[in-house]
């Protein structure tokens, strides 16, 4: 692996910074603050529009698919620069479900759908999980019959985040009900604004909204069904893979570590210079550590997608470490800088905008976005070192 940026590699990055010098105001930055996950607002709208009238919304798709068939290392160059600056960040509708079409779909389903994200006119929900089916995926029971060219669907989903502000939903359904359980899913495609369908909202610990999704005889057109009848529990992995990809930049934990760094060097507590104190020395030193090793995870992974390996064990060891390093710097945060730390971010006084105290209470969400860490340790172990299923 190469340790150093080619020139191009620079010039890309550079050209990105400045993109992001240009666009990326405070008035959007507040913007974003104030969205949260309730979707978004008019400057992050243009924002991203203009994202993609560069053709960036598409950096990696080959071109026939109407991207700019760039390298998986430009694009994580992309992702951490927006991310490392706080831009709104590229949706999975791109990042994960994009991509799995553009493997599974049929040529008609890829002419329908892909120009469609690649215009950010459309934007899904990931409708896998329900009330009995988490990690075991194979359990779910949402049911889908064809009735003539029309499927029609019914049953529960849970945890279908964005759902509230998607215009679709990636939805995984049972087609095969004899078939055993793994082999009766099919991946499908529901429009949020399909009859029959009712989103109710959940919120959870840290104030994000998520969703209960309730399917009450939803009709969708027969080739709304993507890829193959009876895979879908091998694309929603596929896709799920793609998921942590994202899920595993370190990007914007760098970022409020870096704040948290330029707050110590001028922060006192009873007259002593925080900068000063060996704890916090050392545990910012430790952090740091951490961080530049979280960056090569991700810059392997990159490196080996590239190659035209699928990375399955190297993106869950990038999403475990990062969504667990986000906990730690959070944790560090909350005590280095004391009660000042845990002020909400609507608080004027808050330091860093309450971003620390913000960490605090989303990091733990990562642990289990995109397929929780004990499972991602199972695929480490088995994709990467070849040991047994348990
Ligand atoms: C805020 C939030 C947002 C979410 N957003 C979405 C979304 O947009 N779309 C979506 O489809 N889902 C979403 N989810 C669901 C999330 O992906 C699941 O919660 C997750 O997959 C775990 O499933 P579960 O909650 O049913 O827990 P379970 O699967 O019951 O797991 C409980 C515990 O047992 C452990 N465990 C289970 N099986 C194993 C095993 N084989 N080996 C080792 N340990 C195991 C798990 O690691 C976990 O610690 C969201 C959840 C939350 C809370």
């Amino acid at each position: 692996m190469r340790y150093d940026f080619s020139l191009e590699q620079v010039a890309w990055r550079d050209e990105v910074r400045g993109f992001i010098r240009d666009h990326l105001t405070p008035q959007l930055l507040d913007e974003l603050r104030e969205a949260g996950n309730e979707g978004q607002g008019p400057l992050a709208r243009q924002f991203v529009l203009q994202l993609r009238d560069r053709g960036w919304w598409g950096l990696p798709w080959p071109k026939e698919y109407g991207g700019l068939g760039r390298s998986a290392i430009d694009q994580w160059i992309f992702v951490d620069e927006l991310e490392g600056a706080g831009a709104p960040m590229l949706p999975l509708t791109v990042t994960s479900v994009a991509p799995t079409i553009m493997r599974i779909g049929t040529e008609e389903q890829k002419k329908e759908w892909l120009p469609r994200i690649k215009a950010a006119e459309v934007d899904f929900a990931l409708g896998y999980s329900e009330p009995e089916a988490g990690t075991d995926l194979a359990a779910l029971r949402t049911r889908a019959v064809l009735d003539g060219d029309t499927w029609v669907i019914n049953g529960q989903k849970m945890w279908n985040t964005m759902a509230h502000t998607a215009t679709h939903n990636w939805l995984a359904v049972r087609t095969e009900p004899d078939a055993p359980k793994h082999k009766g899913i099919s991946m499908m495609i529901v429009p949020m604004d399909a009859p029959g369908v009712t989103v109710q909202g959940i919120y959870v610990w840290p104030g994000l909204r998520t969703n209960a999704m309730f399917l009450d005889n939803v009709r969708v057109p027969r080739d709304f069904l993507i890829g193959e009848r009876g895979m879908g529990f091998y694309y929603a992995a596929m896709a799920l893979n793609f998921e942590r990809l994202s899920i595993g930049s370190v990007a914007m934990t760098r970022r409020y570590f870096r704040e948290l760094i330029a707050l110590v060097r001028e922060l006192e507590v009873d007259g002593t210079p925080l900068r000063q104190m060996p704890w916090v020395r050392e545990r910012l030193a430790r952090l740091a550590v951490d961080i530049e090793a979280a960056r090569m995870l991700g810059l392997e992974t990159a490196w080996a997608l590239d190659q035209g390996r699928v990375p399955a064990a190297e993106s869950s060891m990038a999403k475990v470490f990062v969504s667990e390093l986000a906990q730690r710097v959070a944790d560090a945060g909350s005590e280095i800088l004391g009660l000042a730390g845990q002020l909400h971010p609507d608080e004027p006084a808050a330091p860093m905008h309450g971003r620390l105290q913000w960490l605090y209470r989303t990091a733990p969400l990562l642990a289990f976005g995109g397929g929780t860490n004990e499972v991602q340790r199972n695929i480490i172990a088995m994709l990467g070192y070849g040991l047994p299923r348990k």
